[in-house]
């Protein structure tokens, strides 16, 4: 391991590095810096009022979970400069860069004055700014976008200033009549406006241009959060994209859709996706990647070596789909930063390693998390591809309340390793996603995942965790002892194929497929005579379980096709029910 050295400026005065924009990438690139080289001059130039918040607790602040809005300040410009001797200077915004001069040009905002600043070092942390439509009306009092504790202070003064809440937080009263949000966008900062506006008391209308709600879930997971948000109450536009606004005065009062729906609006949430800030990194002639992002190597460092990128701002390796991605997350934003701040400081550092785009998101009593590739990744990188969906509690299911996750794994039948994986479910989520992920980033295959010694005792896990579960499913799968359907590929099999259901007489009562043969689990061994065992078999239950046990029984009986339905009539129904939405979007 290299132990890193305080690199000078030939001359003896010290290095000096200058970071562009204070949050989650410049802020952990300023401290690491600080931390290797206490010579260094560093200064952290912010445009707005605030460094270091946290910009992923704003929802919750607006929403009144987060009670106190300095808990959101993770560091002031006081503790910058009291711990780490950082030059922070707030309200400063670099207009340009000049790389030959080696100066940055800054703007005080609140003197309108401009000044230069030297650098030997640059680190540029801009950020992305979100995306907001050219229409009219955009510009109204009412309409928001959420990026820094400005727009969550003018979201939440709107909330509370026309007394629109009649839920927590809010002072509407019991005269006041339940007030209209549209958030128009699903993805991760869009549900999480929905939740917390609906705790505000707020009736929400949740437009989104793809049939489906978070777009980095597959379709059918992505529809168990659907499911939650009707629950709620919450109105869902999907496959619907926003036409125009309609304003009285400086108001928006109705947003209106694509297909000419009509949606009353108090109050209007703009979430659409994020766009780059490269302009700085553009004037100088800095190289883009294809997405867009500035293209750095795996220092952080830009087509000008002595400036680097990080964040938002930037593109990524993606550890799965081996291409360039933007991921507008935290975790990657911050890790970038350390590593560009070391390497600032001392010229070297480990190197960014390729990321996931793991995320999770609560959805009121949902969690849906994500990491590696899904199947429109897979059919981008054209990579064969299978999935088990499995069900499985968060805990023992003998111990009090344990509650189901459907975990789905993706996993390449060439090589065996685990390339995905998404869960929604409830608590323990979390977990699971990340040691999915722990196991991707290494390389692991499904059966190093069956093979994980994780932590169990009842009010945590079972013996076999969900994710040995999901990881045993896939191995069956590989090995053959149980191959697995997909419960889409059922419906259209040749009618030769027997589809056998097993059941108990209630469940196959609620519901069943047309074709199945029904034949419960106890009385297989002595009713298998009714099936022939030259053509193929695919057995069906509530999850998968009795499913599988049922292929082993007649796998062991020579039956030689047998498959088990993965997901069962659960992932079924949900199939069903996506196949239903989506042909009415
Ligand atoms: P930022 O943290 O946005 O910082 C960029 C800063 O640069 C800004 O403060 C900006 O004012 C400043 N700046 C820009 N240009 C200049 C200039 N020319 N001069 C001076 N200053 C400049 N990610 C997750 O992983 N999990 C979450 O739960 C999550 N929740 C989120 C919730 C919200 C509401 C938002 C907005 C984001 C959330 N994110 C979440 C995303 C995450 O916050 C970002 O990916 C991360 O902050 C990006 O870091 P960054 O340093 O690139 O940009």
């Amino acid at each position: 391991m290299f132990q890193p050295t305080p690199h000078n400026t030939a001359s003896t005065r010290p290095l000096t590095i200058v970071i562009v924009g204070g949050v989650a990438g410049g802020a952990s690139a300023a401290a690491r810096a600080r931390r290797l080289n206490e010579q260094a001059r560093i200064i952290l130039i912010e445009k707005d009022h605030d460094v270091s918040f946290a910009n992923c607790g704003l929802p919750y602040y607006i929403g009144g979970e987060i009670t106190d809005r300095n808990k959101l300040l993770v560091a002031t410009p006081q503790k910058f400069r009291e711990w780490f001797n950082i030059d922070v200077r707030t309200h400063q915004e670099v207009k340009s860069i000049d790389a030959g001069r080696k100066v940055v040009e800054i703007h005080e905002r609140d003197t309108g004055k401009t000044y230069e600043e030297s650098y030997d070092k640059l680190i540029l942390s801009p950020g992305a700014s979100p995306i907001v439509p050219p229409l009219e009306g955009v510009k109204s009092r009412n309409v928001f976008t959420l990026r820094n504790l400005a727009d969550t202070d003018a979201i939440k003064a709107c909330i509370d200033g026309d007394g629109a809440g009649t839920g927590a937080g809010g002072g509407g009263g019991e005269k006041a009549k339940k007030r209209n949000a549209v958030v128009i966008g699903a993805g991760f900062i869009g549900l999480e406006m929905v939740e917390m506006l609906h705790r505000r008391g707020m009736h929400i209308s949740l437009v989104e241009m793809q049939p489906q709600v978070l777009p980095p879930l597959d379709r059918e997971m992505a529809r168990i959060v659907e499911g939650e948000l009707e629950k709620h109450g919450v109105e869902l536009h999907l496959g619907n994209g926003l036409k125009s606004l309609e304003t009285a005065g400086e108001l928006v009062t109705q947003v209106v859709l694509a297909d000419e729906t009509r949606l009353a609006a108090d109050l209007v949430i703009m979430a659409i996706g994020v766009r780059p800030n490269v302009s700085l990194a553009t004037a100088i002639g800095l190289e883009l990647g294809k997405t867009g992002g500035i293209a750095v190597n795996e220092f952080m460092q830009t087509s000008a070596p002595d400036i680097y990128a990080v964040g938002d701002a930037v593109e990524y390796r993606h550890g799965v789909a081996d291409m360039l991605m933007r991921v507008p997350l935290a975790g990657p934003a911050n890790r970038a930063g350390r590593i560009a701040g070391e390497h600032a400081a001392v010229g070297q550092a480990p190197p960014m390693q390729a990321v996931l785009g793991t995320a999770i998101v609560r959805i009121f009593d949902k969690v849906a998390a994500v990491t590696g590739c899904n199947d429109r990744c897979n059919a981008m990188t054209g990579r064969k591809a299978r999935s088990v969906w499995v069900p499985a509690n968060d805990h023992a299911s003998y111990y009090p309340g344990a509650k189901e996750m459907l975990v789905k794994l993706i996993y390449d039948p060439e090589t065996n390793r685990v390339i995905g994986a998404q869960i929604v479910g409830g608590p323990g989520v979390d977990k699971r996603i990340d040691v999915i992920a722990t196991t991707i980033r290494f390389g692991g295959t499904v059966e190093d995942l069956t093979s994980l010694d994780l932590a169990y005792a009842p009010p945590f896990s079972s013996a076999k965790d969900p994710v040995h579960m999901a990881g045993f499913v896939a191995e069956n799968d590989l090995r053959e002892l149980c191959a697995v359907t997909r419960p889409d590929a059922v419906e259209a099999m040749e009618p030769n194929v027997q589809v056998v259901d097993v059941r108990t007489a209630s469940e196959w009562d609620a519901g069943h497929l047309d074709r199945a043969t029904h034949i419960p689990l106890p009385e297989l061994r002595q009713r298998m005579g009714e099936l022939d065992p030259t053509r193929p078999v695919v057995t069906i239950c509530r999850g998968g379980q009795r499913g599988y046990l049922a292929a082993r029984i007649l796998k062991q009986n020579s039956f030689a096709d047998v498959s088990n339905m993965t997901g069962g009539m659960l992932l079924w129904n949900i199939l069903e029910k996506s196949a239903t939405a989506t042909s009415r979007a």
